[in-house]
């Protein structure tokens, strides 16, 4: 099975579509795991929810999911991004926020849990340190765990009696899939925010037993355009293409 992992679409089809075709050119995509932030921040949310929901679909909810179907959180956002979380309400149907609303805050898939955030706060906390790293390992029932939210590529190693280590996940890093525990962040499709303006998945092969993080170029100024012309704030459109 090729499982295509990725989180942080935030609403942004040109980015969407760019991943799937990537993917889906080497091969069949049997599944898709999304980790929160379908919507958010981008100019189609509407349509970057259809693109994953047409496709094998194992969803969990992000902040933005939630802001964008009820408001929820809002109050924590800065205000550019509670104003593009509103908009995102306003452009969906009464039963697309209802589907948004119900995705479950984790769940489990194989040997990996999946969360948007951590499993101590499934959609709000970070997960950035060592420390925070650690309590998931013992939150941790499966072998691997999946969570997004940072919009950061990365992944922890357990390592019994040592702190577990950060380590950035650049284009082409592969990591094999043994006894290890490990917890990996997949990046953002949709608002990158290491550097690299490139979309960020991750490819999961379970017959190789291997995970391998892509970046991917995608149209940016077209999205850029789309989203001058519903008026969503500049800087969001800006960071795009510096990846910040
Ligand atoms: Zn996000």
């Amino acid at each position: 099975m090729r499982i295509v992992v990725l989180s942080d679409a935030h609403s942004n089809t040109e980015a969407l579509t760019a991943v799937f075709r990537h993917a889906e050119a080497a091969g069949a995509v049997d599944a898709v795991w999304s980790l929160g932030d379908m919507v958010g921040y981008g100019p189609e949310p509407a349509q970057a929810m259809a693109m994953l929901r047409e496709r094998p679909l194992t969803p969990v909810a992000g902040n933005h999911d939630l802001a964008a179907a009820a408001g929820i959180g809002v109050d924590e956002f800065n205000s550019f991004a509670a104003h593009a979380a509103l908009w995102s309400g306003d452009q969906l149907s009464e039963a697309e926020r209802q589907w948004l609303l119900e995705l479950p805050e984790t769940r489990i898939a194989g040997e990996f849990t999946l969360a948007h955030g951590t499993l101590r706060d499934p959609v709000w906390e970070y997960l950035l340190s060592a420390e925070q790293a650690l309590v998931q390992f013992e939150l941790q029932t499966t072998r691997y765990s999946l969570v997004g939210h940072s919009h950061l590529p990365l992944w922890f190693e357990e390592v019994p009696g040592a702190m577990p280590r950060l380590r950035i996940a650049g284009d082409g890093q592969r990591v094999p899939l043994g006894e290890t525990r490990l917890i990996l962040n997949p990046g953002s499709v949709g608002q990158p925010r290491d550097g690299d303006p490139r979309a960020s998945y991750l490819l999961y092969d379970d017959g190789a037993a291997m995970a391998t993080w892509h970046r991917i170029e995608y149209d940016i100024a077209s999205t850029q355009a789309k989203m001058r012309a519903v008026h969503l704030p500049q800087w969001l459109s800006e960071r795009l293409s510096i990846g910040k």
